[in-house]
């Protein structure tokens, strides 16, 4: 048979852009990352004239992507004006989707809460679970009116996603499979809606976050909650594979005949380290997902188990110590197949991290193949930054700020 051959046009970028417009988004990225910056810092920053970067920053402010804040004297005695991402009157709904407890936020264009974090809990049938979530966005909307006008509902899914982002196609932990949750969601709000895998939501947002910064590595973010979500960021994007479902690392086996997954197979590693994992542990007793938990544990949580490991329950500490050492084990898959420059982890067990990092990096070191690769930069993201959240803020304001996260 013979070889076709490819056209030229087809080894090209889908997403090609003009050096001018690549320049547009650096600025926007180290705008969005620093907070606030000055022409002249720019200019230095990105080695370019001032001119240039002028010419840059008032095609921005025209688009009303950036806007200068008062003008400031600085420390020669030269006037300068900081620039900001200009997020005056807009904002976005951010939701995450967990399988107990689903949270929202109101926030800026640049992702920060402007409203407190709010949740209720996740109604497994989806029509339900998109009456509640509505309810909700509207009563948060209703109730922060000095937030402006919303310009879009984010949200991030602990699941397995269609390539457009319109369909959940199998999220196991909530046992949800074909849903057209970002349809439902859309027509039941009248508002624009963006979805994205939760993880990979996190990750969208750190790459965007990271943007005109010196290159950053490859980067893996792990989430361990009720599930195990995986985000690969490989040369600046997120890992998608073909159908969307590339980097699900929670889902490779550590053993094929060990605790049923909530996926339906045995032995994943989310099924060694979850929260529902943890806390069987815990009460030593096996907990199969998907099956009512009894009452003694749905009344515990990951993070009351750590609380007695602190206060001296061996028991606690004991379940949370496999936990780390199962966790260990996986990340050292990780490590071997990508070998990345960062592993950011995040979830409740990130509050126990003191405890369990001496055990991690043993099992990590017993695993990897190469003795340096264990020593990988592990970055662990409090609960408390919400990491997903502000992911889901990014869905929305990232393309209106003319940063586009999505690959
Ligand atoms: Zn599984």
């Amino acid at each position: 048979m013979p070889i076709r051959r490819l056209a030229a046009r087809e080894l090209r970028p889908a997403t090609r852009q003009t050096p001018r417009a690549i320049n547009q988004q650096i600025v926007l990225g180290l705008l969005r990352s620093h907070h606030a910056m000055s022409r002249a810092a720019l200019a230095r920053r990105l080695g370019m004239q001032r001119s240039a970067i002028g010419r840059i920053v008032s095609t921005l402010i025209a688009q009303g992507l950036v806007c200068e804040g008062p003008a400031q004297t600085t420390a020669r005695g030269r006037p300068s004006t900081l620039l900001h991402l200009d997020s005056r009157g807009r904002c976005a709904v951010a939701v995450d989707v967990r399988v107990t407890r689903t949270h929202l936020a109101v926030a800026d264009l640049v992702g920060r809460e402007i409203s407190p974090v709010a949740s209720f809990p996740t109604d497994l049938d989806p029509r339900a679970f998109v009456a509640h979530l509505a309810h909700e966005v509207r009563r948060l909307l209703a109730e922060n009116p000095a937030a402006g006008r919303c310009q879009g509902v984010g949200v991030a899914v602990p699941g397995m996603l269609d390539r457009a982002g319109e369909v959940v196609v199998h999220a196991p932990a909530l046992g949800w499979r074909n849903v057209a949750l970002r349809e439902m969601l859309a027509a039941s709000l009248g508002l624009p809606v963006v979805m994205e895998n939760a993880v990979k939501a996190w990750a969208l947002a750190q790459v965007w976050a990271l943007r005109g910064e010196p290159r950053s590595g490859d980067m893996v973010f792990v989430n361990v909650s009720d599930g195990v979500g995986v985000g690969v960021v490989i040369g600046g994007e997120v890992l998608r594979g073909r159908h969307n479902v590339a980097g699900e690392f929670g889902h490779l086996p550590l053993s094929v005949d060990g605790p049923r997954c909530a996926c339906g197979a045995t032995g994943c590693w989310e099924a060694y380290v979850s929260n529902l994992a943890t806390l069987a542990r815990y009460v030593g007793r096996p907990l199969e997902p998907g099956r009512p938990v009894p009452a003694e544990v749905a009344r515990l949580t990951v993070d009351d188990v750590v609380a007695r490991a602190r206060g001296g329950d061996a028991r606690a500490l004991a379940a949370l110590l496999t936990t780390a050492h199962y966790l260990g084990l996986g990340l050292a898959s990780i490590v071997n197949a990508l070998d990345p420059e960062r592993v950011y982890i995040g979830g409740e067990i990130s509050a126990a991290w003191d405890l369990l990092e001496p055990t991690v990096r043993a099992a990590l070191a017993q695993r990897t193949l190469v003795a340096a690769a264990a020593d990988v930069n592990i970055v662990v993201v409090a609960a408390e930054e919400h990491p997903r959240l502000r992911g889901a803020a990014a869905l929305v304001g990232a393309p209106i700020l003319g940063v586009q996260p999505i690959a």
